[in-house]
């Protein structure tokens, strides 16, 4: 069994990322700036958002975290995303959810201009992912997508299921399989027969928030596994995937923590390389 190591993919990827940048700050003469939103101090927002900080600078982009309060007005908000989207010198903008109750969400998504939207949340993005041009994904979808490839870099034909179906994970993981020409089954919370379905499955994506969901006689022989969920258990953090039965039938699979999570950040900060490459076209 292949056990996939998100933190050496993601070291890897960064390393990719900071050549990447030398050479677009020798062309250039500027580099790509990522420019992050953190409304409130809830704890783990503040640890993402100080993580995705030094990933960022590790790689060399310009980085920024701009700070308000919880209480800030919406507008606030809104009129500093509107100063970001004219900055020429802000290639991301990513604002850190969860929001404040009285802060619109969606709103707040879409005010984000879609060329400057490294989480790949706003309408534009996600309608140009399922008609198949080019656009920003979702970090940790992307994340699982390039670990995949590295498994296995033909998935042509390959029958994938996809566990979950969240605007965040599960849409937009099946909609980057079907453009490798997966054949794509999404499942939820009203799938019949869950089991059945992951039996048929070459590749699993469980993106479901539910501890050990996923079960090794669920596994058909040599599938690859990769587990979004991160739980907090008893025992620590799980993932959505029963790890132990799961490694003994599959090909592949991603430990948690240290499969998807690290791959996420990497995808944040290629995202934010990938949409300044855009803007100089
Ligand atoms: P979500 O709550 O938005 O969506 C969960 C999905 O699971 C829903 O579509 C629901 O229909 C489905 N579901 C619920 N019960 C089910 C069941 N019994 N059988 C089949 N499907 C069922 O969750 P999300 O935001 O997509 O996150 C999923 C998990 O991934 C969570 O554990 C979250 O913490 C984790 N996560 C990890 C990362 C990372 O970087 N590794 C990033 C985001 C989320």
């Amino acid at each position: 069994m292949i056990l996939i190591d998100g933190k050496k993919a993601a070291a890897e990827l960064r390393e990719e990322l900071k050549q990447e940048v030398t050479e677009l700050k020798t062309k250039y003469n500027k580099v790509p700036g990522l420019t992050v939103i953190l409304i409130g101090d809830m704890a783990p927002s503040q640890i993402y958002v100080r993580n995705k900080e030094k990933s960022a600078n590790e790689v060399g982009l310009k980085s920024e975290v701009i700070r308000y309060p919880d209480t800030v007005e919406e507008k606030t908000v809104l009129e500093k995303i509107e100063e970001l989207n004219n900055d020429e010198s802000v290639s991301g903008i990513l604002v850190q959810l969860p929001l404040p109750k009285h802060i619109d969400k969606q709103k707040v998504i879409e005010t984000i201009t879609p060329s400057k939207d490294v989480d790949g949340f706003h309408p534009m993005n996600v309608g140009n992912l399922s008609s198949g041009y080019e656009s920003s994904v979702p970090c940790t979808p992307l994340g699982c997508y390039l670990m995949i490839k590295k498994i296995e870099p033909n998935l042509s034909g390959k029958k994938a299921v996809v566990v979950g179906r969240s605007n965040l994970n599960g849409k937009p993981m099946a909609q980057l399989l079907l453009k490798e020409n997966c054949t794509v089954t999404i499942t939820h919370s009203r799938t019949k027969d869950l089991k059945a379905e992951c039996l048929e499955a070459d590749i699993i994506v469980a993106a479901v928030g539910i501890p050990e969901l996923v079960k090794g006689d669920w596994i058909k022989k040599d599938a690859i596994v990769i587990d979004v969920g991160i739980n907090k258990t008893e025992n620590g953090l799980v993932g959505d995937v029963a790890f132990d039965e799961v490694s003994k039938v599959a090909k592949a699979l991603t430990p948690v923590p240290g499969g998807v999570g690290p791959m996420t950040i990497a995808c944040l900060l290629k995202n934010t390389v990938d949409c300044f490459k855009r803007s100089q076209k």
